[in-house]
């Protein structure tokens, strides 16, 4: 079948679709480094970390979530990133699946093979 190509071209829709809003993905995006003290972890000492605490208004999304560490998590809070001065080194954003790929690429192959047992784990889509 032939389509006429001012329909195909209306229809266009970017490749990179959003990338699922995992914990997985959020790791990836951040590299599995905290964005406190900028140390990779391994995904078990990772959380993720409010940078506008839900009691404040915070939402659970690509924008206000990012990778901390337990012990920055813990030292974080529910303060405010004025409050307690810390400050995430990279402002967390919605990244494309192309992004997240290229973050994969740079880890061992070994690496994402072993975060991916718990694959269901973190692959189940955060509450936002
Ligand atoms: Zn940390």
């Amino acid at each position: 079948m032939k389509l006429p190509s001012v329909i195909s071209l209306k229809d266009y829709v970017p490749s990179a679709r959003r990338p699922a809003f995992t914990r997985f993905n959020v790791f990836l995006r951040d590299s599995f480094s905290c964005q406190y003290c900028g140390r990779t972890f391994p995904t078990h000492e990772l959380t993720f970390d409010h940078v506008i605490p839900r009691c404040g208004g915070g939402r659970t999304s690509w924008t206000n979530v990012v990778t901390a560490c337990s012990c920055c998590n813990l030292r974080k809070g529910s303060d405010t990133p004025r409050e307690c001065d810390m400050h995430p080194m990279t402002e967390p954003f919605q990244p494309t699946a192309y992004q997240l790929q290229e973050n994969g690429r740079s880890f061992p192959p070994g690496f994402l093979h072993e975060s991916w047992r718990d694959f269901l784990y973190w692959d189940s889509e955060l509450d936002s």
